[in-house]
């Protein structure tokens, strides 16, 4: 074990004191309720970019998250971090994620913005946090799945100074304290920010060819891509068509991944940190090299110009957009709409929130049929 490396021994230990498990670690505790969870299932139904009913082969919010636990897994073992936290943290990152993808957040962002008295907005990173500490219920004595200060530490991946400011006031000295005081996560936490940029770069060439929005040639524009696909024609004359374009992702991510383990691996030698704390208080260390990061943020500016912004892909998620608008407005303006569980709850609006955020991508539209009598998705 490095002492840069998390250790499950030397967690700052759970919200709620529970006696150890007798076989798993604390991480690898952590890890299987996160599985185990109900908004883990409900990633199976919630849009990464394209919406679960476009079709079978894109890529959901599950999906995305299994391809971020196997990156950050299989880089986290080269550079010696803990391998179970890095796994939980990548499971449990996107659990706070709406229906419909980013649209849906700021759907949900405007209607808790709008509504009287006006609430604190609405955030994935800050969503996915609530949901690991107090939306599951599985357990008789607390609320939420009880993890680790360490995988909660990951899982708030961002956190405005407003936000941070209020858990704070909650939990002196937690997991917003950091975007306080400026310091910076576990290298695992680092690490999956990375293996998450990695993945859906690679993941949205791959269903944006697939849906049709995005071509090669128009890939070609991007530095990173070019090359690679230079290189397959060159290994494998003869490749076309999804064989081609996996072999020239496949070096995509072997590139990034190579390039994080050498430049992760000496900035670590350099900073040789004796201790976790050590490496909260560095700057960060995970990262790629100068024209590695200026590469990937390329694809990521191509990315978000033609995919992201495709007039198609817009169109949806507007219709998107107006479903959620419409279930808050609904259900904000009369309680018998809601089920008597939500109704029960204090802050009415952040509770419908609660309620809508979990919904998966189709019965979000059940829902809004129910209620409204439309089809906003023949
Ligand atoms: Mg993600």
């Amino acid at each position: 074990m490095q002492p840069y490396a998390c250790d499950p021994r030397h967690s700052r230990g759970r919200r709620y004191a529970q006696a150890a498990a007798l076989t798993r670690n604390e991480f690898q505790r952590d890890r299987d309720r996160i599985i185990h969870c109900t908004a883990f299932r409900r990633l199976v139904y919630k849009t990464q970019v394209f919406l679960n009913h476009e079709g079978d082969l894109f890529r959901t919010r599950l999906t995305h998250s299994l391809e971020v636990a196997q990156l950050g897994r299989s880089i986290s073992r080269e550079l010696g971090l803990n391998e179970d936290l890095v796994e939980a943290i990548a499971l449990a990152h996107d659990l706070g994620h709406t229906p419909f993808g980013h649209a849906g957040q700021e759907a949900l962002n405007d209607c808790l913005r709008a509504a009287h008295p006006p609430d604190a907005g609405f955030e994935h990173n800050l969503q996915s946090l609530r949901v690991v500490d107090v939306l599951e219920e599985r357990y008789p004595s607390f609320d939420g799945l009880n993890l680790c200060f360490e995988t909660r530490e990951g899982v708030l991946k961002h956190c405005s100074r407003r936000h941070a400011l209020q858990l704070e006031a909650r939990e002196p000295g937690g997991v917003a304290a950091r975007f306080l005081d400026g310091t910076q996560p576990s290298l695992e936490a680092q690490l999956c920010n990375l293996a998450d940029e990695i993945a859906y770069n690679a993941h949205d060439i791959d269903d944006g060819v697939r849906s049709g929005l995005l071509t090669l040639e128009q890939l070609d524009d991007v530095e990173m891509f070019a090359a690679c696909h230079a290189e397959a024609r060159a290994a494998y004359p003869q490749l076309d068509g999804r064989r081609l374009l996996f072999e020239i992702i496949r070096r995509m991510i072997g590139r990034q991944v190579d390039d994080l383990i050498a430049c992760t691996g000496e900035a670590i030698r350099a900073a040789a940190p004796p201790s976790v704390d050590a490496v909260r208080a560095s700057p960060p260390l995970v990262r790629f090299s100068a024209p590695m990061a200026a590469r990937c943020l390329h694809l990521k500016q191509f990315l978000r110009a033609n995919l992201y912004r495709h007039p198609q892909v817009v169109e949806t998620t507007d219709r998107a957009r107006r479903v959620l608008a419409d279930l808050f407005a609904i259900y904000s303006g009369d309680e018998t709409t809601l089920p008597p569980a939500v109704v029960a709850l204090p802050k009415r609006h952040r509770a419908i929130a609660d309620y809508i955020a979990g919904m998966t991508d189709r019965f979000a539209l059940r829902e809004h049929e129910r209620l409204t009598g439309e089809t906003l998705f023949p």
